[in-house]
């Protein structure tokens, strides 16, 4: 597992390059072989210093999640935690005092554990290439950085420069690394393993900073106050931002603050404890598991259908809208050819313009290249006319929201495109399986939901319709894969399934207000509850007047059937009463001037009421509500499959991270709790609480979604 491999000059290159697997990580294995390995160098009489690399495209990829989640969700005890949280931090510790001086060759990206060897070695010198990524994102999975991340980064770089990698879990690359002190050292990759020598030659120490006395911590120690007041501020920042809703951002202030004031070695035991917290907290499980575990299966395409693997060389898009820019920018950013179609040659080259500019924006900030920019463009080909679809592997329609325009465009693609050319389609409310019947192959039509900007947002709802074959299902996937998105995989029901839940956050926003509670208190429970923005600036973003329209025409579709929505009076005197249609029009449930502002005629629209629920209250509707519709999907079939679920409320609409998403929050409070609970909700506010009949049976059999 770690390669010893001393030079005529007695310097070893000790490679770790775990057996069977693609990355080396942190397990019981690797870090008894490395103990090991520690014990075997500090008795070589003849080592005069170690080169620490990886035989790996990556150095370390950090602590094995599998493990971690496992123990997180496994009923342990803090004593038997504690002794194997502490197992990284203690391997490390008597690295970097074994004696010999150790440099960390840090040939690939280097997170979490990963970046944590480094920093016990004594030096570090990263290769100058951009695939390299360097941080501590442990936080971000509801974790701190166990193996003395939290101790020796601010011991190196000062507190101040620590707090963004530690608490937002920030990460490098080399040339930024370099600039932050994280690193000490970027070389040319072909020269690595030469420069680390050449430093090891220079006879080094092997004592850490810290480890001699007098060591102050560079920038001051909390002795100083303005350090002190640093920590104030960081703290009351961090406790504003969330909400109390992740632990461990205060677990690593907390770090900071007992263990910078002790020795290395007690500074140690503090994060091992604070570690070992975190570990019992129901946070960090259900973030690994969504944000780790179901989000690696979904981008390697754990529900693709057996089928040959088909990603499309060539993609024709029709209609360069706002949606069909994006998707032609994130399809030509993954070196594939595009073909961007629209009414006219002015409408196709105004899409290709959105994406040209984003790429000046960036070549202005230096995040791009000129070359890089062309070669981009040069793969975008604008016309009006069908005939350039021939040889299209894929084509994606984002033509209006319009059923008759987009058969149109179906029966026209079609008439050009191979056989066997999948076509997809953008819609975000039409049902697939309708759409699909102006198809003269509807077994090759499916539903590619983008979420706007289509270049940014990491997610895509991928929509099987009745018709829609296995075959079609997979190359859509790993069209998906190509652009590097995240699939999840739907069945065709109105609302698919992010819309549907997402918009029920909206609907009680609305409700709370129509039922006299303080818009300001709405919209402060909102971003309590975790969720990225309050629910009525956010009705507001998305369009009232657009959300107004689309309610009428599925009454319109459904009659007596269609769903009773409670936020349709709202949005019916927003905007046909008080011609307030949403943020593009200036004026929504907020006025827009210099600032944004609650409109101050919601007061006499809709008075406020004497007795206020608190807060809490309000955060568990918001919560609640979401939680409920998505487990109506599942019950419905619109779903599979539980991490799907999860997966995409995260990553389509930012549902509050810290939950592991709406089915891991039923999960965290408990089937039969939640159950009673919504029930009394329901009693309280309305049968959109009531819980779907699969809860209940859940609830009654004992079992959970994971
Ligand atoms: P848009 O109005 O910005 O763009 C639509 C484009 O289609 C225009 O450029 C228009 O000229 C073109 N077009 C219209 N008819 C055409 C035809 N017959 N042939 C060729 N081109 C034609 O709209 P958008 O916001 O990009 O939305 C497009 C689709 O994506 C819609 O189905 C919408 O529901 C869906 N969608 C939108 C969002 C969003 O946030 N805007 C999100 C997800 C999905």
């Amino acid at each position: 597992m770690f390669r010893n491999e001393r030079d005529a000059d007695g310097i070893i290159t000790l490679t770790f390059d775990m057996p069977d697997r693609s990355q080396n990580v942190w397990n019981r294995d690797s870090l008894e072989a490395l103990n090991a390995a520690i014990d075997t160098i500090a008795a070589d009489a003849k080592c005069i210093g170690v080169v620490l690399t990886s035989g790996k495209k990556d150095f370390v990829a950090g602590a094995d999640l599998k493990d971690l989640e496992a123990i997180s969700q496994g009923g342990r005890s803090a004593e038997e935690l504690y002794e194997g949280a502490g197992a990284l931090s203690a391997v490390l510790r008597k690295l970097e005092t074994c004696g010999k001086p150790f440099v960390a060759a840090i040939n690939g990206t280097a997170l979490g554990g990963g970046l944590e060897l480094a920093l016990a070695c004594h030096y570090r010198i990263v290769a100058d290439a951009n695939r390299i990524k360097i941080g501590l994102p442990e936080a971000t999975l509801g974790l701190l950085p166990g193996g003395g991340g939290t101790q020796r980064l601010p011991r190196m770089i000062g507190v101040q420069a620590s707090l963004p990698l530690l608490l937002e879990g920030k990460q490098l690359r080399p040339q930024k690394a370099l600039q932050a002190g994280v690193v000490d050292a970027v070389v040319r990759a072909n020269e690595l393993i030469a420069a680390c020598k050449a430093w090891v030659e220079t006879s080094p120490s092997a004592v850490q900073p810290w480890d001699i006395k007098g060591f102050k911590v560079p920038g001051g120690g909390l002795e100083d106050a303005a350090i002190a007041n640093v920590f104030m501020v960081a703290n009351a920042m961090f406790a504003a931002k969330t909400y109390g809703n992740y632990p461990a951002g205060k677990a690593i202030l907390s770090c900071l603050f007992e263990g910078l004031r002790l020795d290395i070695d007690s500074g140690l035991r503090i994060e091992s404890r604070y570690f070992v917290e975190l570990l019992l907290n129901p946070v960090a499980g259900a973030m690994i598991r969504t944000m780790f575990m179901s989000l690696g299966d979904a981008n390697k395409l754990k529900r693709r259908p057996e089928a040959s693997k088909r990603p499309p060389t060539k993609v024709g898009i029709i209609g360069a809208g706002l949606m069909g820019a994006g998707i032609a920018y994130s399809t030509a950013k993954a070196g594939i050819s595009v073909v961007l179609l629209d009414r006219d040659q002015a409408a196709a080259d105004k899409g290709k313009a959105y994406v040209s500019s984003s790429e000046d924006r960036k070549i202005a900030r230096k995040r791009n290249t000129e070359a890089k920019r062309d070669a981009l463009l040069a793969r975008i080909v604008t016309t009006a006319d069908y005939a350039d679809l021939a040889g299209c592997d894929l084509v994606v329609e984002a033509v209006f929201e319009d059923r008759a325009v987009k058969a149109k465009v179906t029966g026209l693609a079609e008439a050009v495109i191979g056989s066997d050319a999948v076509f997809g389609s953008n819609t975000s409310t039409l049902p697939i399986s309708g759409l699909a019947q102006a198809s003269v192959r509807p077994e090759r039509f499916i539903g590619l939901h983008f979420f706007s900007p289509a270049e940014r947002m990491p997610l895509v709802e991928v929509i099987v319709g009745d018709k829609t074959s296995d075959e079609t299902l997979a190359w859509a996937l790993d069209f998906v894969q190509a652009i590097g998105k995240t699939p999840i995989v739907v069945n065709d029901r109105r609302g698919f399934y992010t819309s549907r839940v997402f918009g029920t956050y909206i609907t009680e926003g609305m409700v709370m207000l129509a039922d006299g509670i303080k818009p300001a208190l709405i919209e402060n429970a909102g971003k309590r509850s975790g969720m990225p923005m309050p629910p009525l600036a956010l009705a507001d973003e998305v369009g009232l007047k657009l959300m107004y329209q689309v309610g009428v025409q599925t009454q319109a579709d459904l009659g007596d059937d269609a769903p009773n929505n409670p936020s349709t009076p709202v949005l019916e005197a927003l905007v046909m009463k008080a011609d307030r249609g949403g943020k593009r029009t200036g004026a929504g449930f907020y006025d827009y001037g210099d600032d944004r502002r609650l409109w101050s005629g919601l007061g006499a629209l809709y008075p406020v009421s004497a007795q206020q629920p608190t807060a809490p209250d309000l955060v568990e509707r918001f919560l609640y509500t979401q939680a409920l519709e998505a487990a109506r999907c599942m019950d419905l079939g619109v779903l599979n499959a539980a991490e799907d679920a999860d997966v995409g409320a995260i990553m389509g609409w930012g549902f509050a991270p810290y939950t592991g998403g709406p089915l891991s929050y039923i999960d965290g409070i408990g089937l039969q709790v939640f159950v009673d609970r919504a029930d009394a909700l329901a009693r309280a506010h309305g049968p959109r609480f009531e819980p779907p009949g699969l809860l209940r049976t859940m609830a009654a059999e004992g079992r959970s979604f994971y």
